[in-house]
């Protein structure tokens, strides 16, 4: 890790150091990131650490607007999508000059330790402060799970339950009117939400960024279906593939058909957050605090196999995103 030369703080030296962390979330919001939020001020706070909540992601931490945190500060907000702390994207923050004055506000209001929930923008953030010797700790928190180190990121699990309630409900409308619907989802490099939403939604295609697509293929595709006697066809679309409006004009014309364009935009990020998120909020949030009690920093938490894990911040940061072949295999083979 090119963090400070602190071998006995990375190795994980029993001498608690940190008193008061900071927590922030940072980047897209994403249902889950208040458990994480909870979890992390509660379990700081039983072990007598002192918690800063700040506000608007690192443009807040620059700007200084942090409050203490108590526990009655994250009740009630278990069941609640978005981020209590509120996000924000923050250009000043990738500047150095921004990054200096983040350090500065962070000394002024005696935090010693920073949990940033984000995605990897987020976590490219917490790396810069690191290796200006800032001790931090990463939480997961995007609904792309586009973070390789991890299987699933918070906000993922209820984003793919979003998506798949709408395409019930296109379902229901396509195969009264035997209707061809596009459905555009989140993903512009990540095409995990078309790919775990296609399986259990149980729809004819989809495109997404990591696989080349050729529209004869999905044309013939509903066109056989179509004299199965198929009633609808949904095609799920990631939005880093192409403008779903010109891949429905193409479709148009190959099928003679119809093609309706639906996206669902900002719907994926909101609603309250699924048992599984709730569930993993809770455990990283505990972990990340864990890890700042055993001097453990520039670190991110994670699930893998099913076990909680943690990680080096650069390593993470630098694993390519292993794609799920056997997934979008089976998407195939079912929708035949
Ligand atoms: P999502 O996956 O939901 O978009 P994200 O964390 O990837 O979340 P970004 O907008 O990419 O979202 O990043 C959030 C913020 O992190 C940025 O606005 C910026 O302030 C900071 N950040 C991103 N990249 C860097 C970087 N290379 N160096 C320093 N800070 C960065």
């Amino acid at each position: 890790m090119s963090g400070p030369a602190m071998d006995d703080v990375t190795m994980g030296d029993p001498r608690p150091r940190i008193k008061r962390i900071g927590v922030l979330t940072s980047g897209g919001d994403a249902p889950g990131m208040n458990a994480a939020i909870r979890a992390t001020v509660r379990i700081a706070l039983y072990n007598g650490l002192k918690v800063s909540g700040i506000r608007r992601g690192y443009q807040g931490l620059i700007e200084a607007d942090i409050d203490n945190m108590e526990l009655a500060d994250v009740g009630d907000i278990i069941n609640r999508g978005g981020t209590k702390l509120l996000t924000a994207r923050s250009e000043e923050f990738m500047t150095e000059a921004g990054q200096k004055r983040a350090l500065d506000v962070l000394r002024m209001f005696e935090i010693d330790a920073l949990v940033v929930i984000g995605g990897d923008g987020s976590y490219k953030g917490a790396k810069r402060l690191w290796e200006m010797g800032f001790p931090t700790i990463g939480i997961p928190g995007t609904i792309d799970n586009d973070l390789a180190y991890t299987d699933l990121t918070l906000g993922f699990d209820t984003a793919v339950s979003t998506v798949v309630s709408a395409i019930n409900n296109l379902r229901d409308t396509s195969s009264s009117h035997g209707r061809v619907s596009i459905v555009e989802v989140m993903g512009r490099h990540c095409g995990d939400i078309a790919l775990f939403a296609g399986l259990a939604g149980g729809v004819e295609d989809i495109l997404i960024p990591e696989r080349k697509f050729d529209l004869d293929d999905v044309a013939r595709k509903i066109l056989q279906g179509r004299r199965r006697g198929k009633l609808h066809s949904i095609v799920l679309v990631a939005e880093g593939v192409g403008k779903s409006y010109e891949i429905a004009e193409r479709l148009e014309a190959l099928i003679h058909q119809e093609v309706r364009v639906t996206v669902l935009g900002y719907l994926q990020r909101g609603g309250t957050p699924s048992v599984t998120d709730r569930i993993l909020g809770a455990q990283f949030g505990q972990r990340a605090v864990e890890l700042l009690l055993e001097n453990k920093f520039g670190r991110v938490v994670g699930i893998r196999d099913n076990k909680i894990i943690d990680q080096d911040l650069e390593a993470a940061l630098a694993e390519p995103k292993r794609f799920d072949q056997a997934k979008y295999d089976l998407v195939e083979l079912l929708s035949l």
